[in-house]
Parts: structure tokens; C-alpha cells; sequence
């Protein structure tokens, strides 16, 4: 069975490696921050090109850290996209705002800036942008809404290191950029990891304590902290990972256009990437006519793997029941969650795979 995504094909080829980076840091038990933590985030600030990074323990912290440096709290909204995975929003409830979405566009299944300004109150403190499946939303178009309402944009980068919109890495465009290196985004720990990037010192600075159980000093606490430094054997692996990124980048975006120039099937339509994207292909997503779950079937009897990303919107969640959303508030989200299916994609795999997926896709039928 192909695999949707088969993180042990990278772990044998760079085991050596990682092994070593893990001995290192256990060598000297620096396993909560340290110097394997710092060494990654100055590493990974290069990468970007920003001018601070802060690791923390996942990508949900990156943002909940993001938004409350922005002194986002109780009482403030935050626009969010309905088409996005549940802990954008996550972010948003933990500074104790609401989060307000907003539908995707019906091509790039991106969050749709046209519609931002009508969900817009006197309460809106910022934009959470976030650039789904790889695919950098419309950053420019977002901005002028922000800009004209005087709301801050944070960039939710979890599914897209190194994406860029009009030649600018995602992460460094927005006041913040929150990523996560969950197992199976781009680039990963071997564990959970996430990171903040800015160009503000204020806020780099804000965040090294509130993630630091609220000190600076140690046991001297300037404010309610939190648990969310990241572990030194997560940024020893992340220091070895993303050595491999660009390799990494560079494979997905080859496989990516080589499954849309060669799926034609009128049942199955492709996201849209507009000519300013430089899109990282996280996850290959298509829309499927009729029911996906049929879909995924007829890929199993072809031995190969797929899921969904996501069944259920944002705003349709019971979590966020008493927001009061119903059907038919977001319908293009709606429409994509009844329909979407994710394909295999990750940079290990074999021409032969890649093949092998695009002719089970073009023969599909209902
Ligand atoms: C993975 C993900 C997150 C959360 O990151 P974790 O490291 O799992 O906490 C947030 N937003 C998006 C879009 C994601 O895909």
C-alpha cells in the first residue's frame, strides 16, 4: 500500500544523522530549551529571513503566543478562515477572543479577502491568515483590508515553510508568521515543535518569557506565563531537517505539477494557485464529484492511501456550537469539506508512484 505520507522512507535515509544530533544533545542533557533549541531558532530565522524566531512546544502555541503579543484578549475578535485546521482558531479561544470566520474562495480554497470586510466590528483586532495546504492565501488584498481597519495580520504558516507570495518567504510578510513541525508538515520534529517569527524585538521578546513560564530571570515571574519552550531533542532533529528542507521543497513542487499537468478527469478539480504564489504543495488536495468516501475506496483497491483535509469546517465544529454558525454560512468551505480528498505527496516518493496515483485519478468513474 502506497502511503499518503511516509515519514520512515526519510528517517532511514538520514537515520545516521538524526541519531547523532539526538546523542549530542543527550551527551549534554540540555532537554527543555538550551543550546540545541537556540541553535535551531537562529537557523531557522536564516531560513526565513526574519529577523527573530521563537521555538515553542507546537504550532497551536505559536499562534495563541501571536496573538497575545498583540494584546488580542477577552472581548476582541479575530477573522479566521472557515477552510483551515481546527487549531488556527484554537489560537484565537485561548487569548479569550472570538474567532470570526470567513469563507474560502471557490478556486483557491483560500480564505476569501472580498468577504473579510462585511464580518468586520468595532471589536476586530486582526487577521489570522492562514496559507492552507502549501498554497499562500492573498496576502496583498488581505493587508489593504487590515491597513484600511487598522487590524494586524498574522500569518498561519503550519502547512507552508517556505512558500512565497510575490517572492517574500511566508511568515516574514505579517506582523507574525506562527509555524508548526508536527510529524508530516514540511519540516518536522520527532515529536511535537512549533515557532514564532518576527521582525519586531518588542514582540521576540514578549514571547521568550510568556513561553518561558512567564520569566526572565529565573523564579522572578513579570507576568501569568506559560509551558511552551521547546525541547532540546526536538530542535537537535529540526536542525538536521532542515538541512533537507529546500531538497525537500524543491521534490514536493515537482510532484505537485506533475500531478496537475497529467490529472484529467472531468470528475475531480484541482486548487487553483495564482501566478504570484510560490506554493510548497503540503498537501494535494482535490475535489471529487459525488461521495469521497467512495473515492477513497476505489484509491484503496488500487493499493493506495488517501484522507481528508478537513471533513468538517471550522464553523460547522461543536466545539464552537454556541457561536452560532449554521449551514450555509461559509458554503464554499462547505462545499470543499463534503467533497475533498487528499492525495499521496511526500518528496520520497518514486516516479513510479507519482505515476501510479495520476492513472488511479484519471480512471476514476462514478
Ligand atoms: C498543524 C497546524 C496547526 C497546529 O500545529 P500543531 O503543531 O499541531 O499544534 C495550526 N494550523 C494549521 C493550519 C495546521 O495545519
Amino acid at each position: 500500500m502506497l502511503k499518503r505520507i511516509d515519514l520512515a522512507r526519510d528517517y532511514e535515509k538520514h537515520k545516521d544523522e538524526y541519531l547523532k544530533a539526538i546523542e549530542e544533545c543527550c551527551k549534554v542533557t540540555a532537554f527543555s530549551g538550551g543550546p540545541f533549541a537556540d541553535k535551531f531558532d537562529k537557523e531557522f530565522k536564516e531560513y526565513l529571513g526574519a529577523e527573530f524566531v521563537q521555538g515553542v512546544n507546537n504550532g497551536t502555541s505559536a499562534i495563541h503566543c501571536a496573538l497575545a503579543v498583540l494584546g488580542i484578549g477577552k472581548g476582541d475578535e479575530v477573522i479566521v478562515p472557515a477552510n483551515t485546521y481546527i487549531a488556527s482558531a484554537w489560537g484565537v479561544t485561548y487569548t479569550g477572543a472570538t474567532p470570526v470566520f470567513v469563507d474560502c474562495t471557490a478556486d483557491t480554497w483560500e480564505i476569501d479577502a472580498s468577504q473579510i470586510e462585511s464580518r468586520i466590528t468595532e471589536r476586530t483586532k486582526a487577521i489570522l491568515g492562514v496559507h492552507l495546504y502549501g498554497q499562500p492565501f492573498d496576502f496583498a488584498a488581505v493587508k489593504k483590508i487590515a491597513d484600511k481597519y487598522n487590524l494586524y495580520v498574522v500569518e498561519d504558516c503550519a502547512q507552508a515553510h517556505g512558500a512565497k507570495f510575490e517572492g517574500k518567504m511566508v511568515g516574514t510578510l505579517g506582523e507574525l508568521g506562527c509555524f508548526s513541525f508536527y510529524p508530516g508538515k514540511n519540516l518536522y520534529a520527532f515529536g511535537e515543535g512549533g515557532a514564532v517569527s518576527t521582525n519586531n524585538a518588542e514582540y521576540d521578546k514578549y514571547i521568550n518569557v510568556m513561553k518561558n513560564q512567564g520569566c526572565n530571570v529565573r523564579y522572578y515571574h513579570e507576568m501569568i506565563g506559560y509551558n511552551y519552550r521547546l525541547e532540546g531533542l526536538q530542535g537537535a532533529v529540526l536542525s538536521v531537517s532542515l538541512k533537507y528542507l529546500p531538497e525537500w521543497t524543491k521534490r514536493r513542487i515537482e510532484i505537485g505539477h506533475k500531478y496537475i499537468e497529467n490529472i484529467n478527469n472531468s470528475l475531480v478539480t484541482l486548487q487553483y494557485h495564482p501566478d504570484n504564489t510560490e506554493p510548497v504543495f503540503h498537501l494535494f488536495e482535490i475535489e471529487v464529484e459525488g461521495d469521497p468516501e467512495k473515492f477513497l475506496e476505489y484509491m484503496k483497491e488500487k493499493d493506495i492511501e488517501c484522507n481528508r483535509h478537513y471533513p468538517v469546517p471550522c464553523h460547522l465544529q461543536e466545539a464552537y456550537a454556541d457561536l452560532g454558525y449554521k449551514k450555509g454560512d461559509c458554503p464554499n468551505a462547505e462545499y470543499l469539506a463534503e467533497h475533498c480528498v487528499t492525495l499521496p505527496l511526500f518528496p520520497e516518493m518514486t516516479e513510479e508512484e507519482i505515476e501510479k496515483v495520476i492513472d488511479a485519478v484519471n480512471g476514476y468513474r462514478i
